[in-house]
């Protein structure tokens, strides 16, 4: 073999030892958000040393070394970033361990905080299904999930409530986010005077927005066991019920995160019903989804790597996916409706305006 032959089969090496312990960049933020190192580096108010930060977690000085390791992947990884402090006197600056935007994602009590959304992932409840993957392409279940737990996501909810809460409080920390840009979109809710959010969780979202528009009606229709207990406001009301059988009637619709846990077929029937939902309005009604388009030419691949764990994701869990903007439109004319915009705003997600 010639030293170019060689040097690709070195290089071919590295990019799979990369993919084979890609699991220890999960195992190793797992860990950090059960030690809550992201916790303690914010409330030491300033980056932290290696001393401070064994201190802090009262581990054995002993383990430092195993520690240092920890935070220098860490950092690597981009959860933290490294910087110097002052140690004081003459004697020179000393290493410390600062947050970085990313770990500033899962700092408890600061708003928006994603922890929630990485432990729902991290449960067995999700996590489990995945060892199915490859025995399901031999198998009859929908997916992964019900080869492993003989019922779908959405029921599995309701049967285990300690996993439904954290699921609906993953979704609730994931809408935080929306919170930074609802006033920057206040031209795709302006005129409406009512809305529907279907599926709606926990009505995070809906709650920002009949926030932003005292004016609005809004609505949050979901399952029966996720929206107990939730209370009405003066303009926001939580309705249990089936979106495959009855929407209720509004000026617009909207649909976070829900098609994408949906088959084609299924969503032609959601954004139908949202159809007949919105028809009062005439051509003036508009659903509005905010979702994943994949776009792999012209997304960088830092954004495309994320896409595509969704939708495999929704592959194992639900009978979902994520969508290019060709499928998109295809269920758009299938369920009736004549255009629609895509305005990519929410990072990962994007809002597209779907019109009667
Ligand atoms: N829109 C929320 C939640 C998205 S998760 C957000 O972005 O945070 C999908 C939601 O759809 C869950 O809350 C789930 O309970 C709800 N759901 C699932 N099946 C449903 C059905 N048949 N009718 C109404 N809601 C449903």
């Amino acid at each position: 073999m010639d030293s170019r032959g060689a040097g690709e089969l070195f290089q071919a090496q590295s990019h799979l030892y990369k993919l084979i312990f890609s699991f220890i960049s999960t195992m190793s933020l797992k860990t950090a958000i059960n030690l809550g190192i992201p916790d303690i580096i914010h409330s030491h108010g300033q980056p932290i040393t290696l001393p401070k930060l064994v201190l802090a977690l009262q581990i054995d000085p002993a383990k430092s070394g195993f520690l240092y390791r920890l935070m220098r992947f860490l950092v690597h990884s981009g959860l933290f970033l490294k910087t110097k402090v002052d140690k004081g006197g003459k004697e020179e600056e000393e290493e410390a361990y600062d947050l970085s935007p990313c770990s500033r994602l899962l700092v408890n009590g600061n708003a928006p905080n994603l922890t929630c959304f990485a432990q729902s992932v991290f449960h067995p409840a999700l996590s489990d299904p995945w060892k199915l993957l490859g025995d399901w392409f031999y198998r009859e279940e929908q997916n992964p999930f019900h080869c492993t737990y003989g019922i779908g996501f959405w029921e599995y909810g309701s049967q285990d409530p300690e996993y439904g809460k954290l699921y609906n409080e993953a979704m609730v920390s994931d809408s935080g986010m929306m919170n930074l840009v609802i006033r920057d979109c206040r031209s795709v809710f302006e005129g409406m005077q009512s809305m529907v959010d279907v599926g709606g969780g926990k009505g995070a979202v809906a709650r920002i927005i009949s926030e932003e528009f005292p004016n609005m009606k809004c609505t949050v229709l979901d399952l029966p066991h996720v929206i107990e207990d939730l209370q009405d406001t003066e303009n926001l009301k939580f309705v249990a019920g089936d979106m495959f059988h009855h929407i209720p009637p509004a000026d617009s619709i909207l649909l976070k995160l829900v098609l994408h846990a949906y088959s084609d077929e299924d969503c032609v029937r959601i954004l139908e019903k949202s159809r007949e939902a919105i028809s009062g309005k005439g051509k003036e009604g508009k659903v509005m989804i905010i979702d994943i388009v994949i776009n792999e030419k012209e997304d960088k691949p830092e954004l495309t790597d994320p896409k595509l764990y969704f939708d495999l994701l929704m592959m194992v869990a639900v009978t979902g996916r994520e969508r290019e903007e060709r499928e998109w439109k295809k269920l758009f004319l299938e369920a009736g409706f004549s255009g629609y915009k895509i305005t990519p705003i929410f990072g990962l997600r994007s809002l597209l305006e779907v019109y009667p």
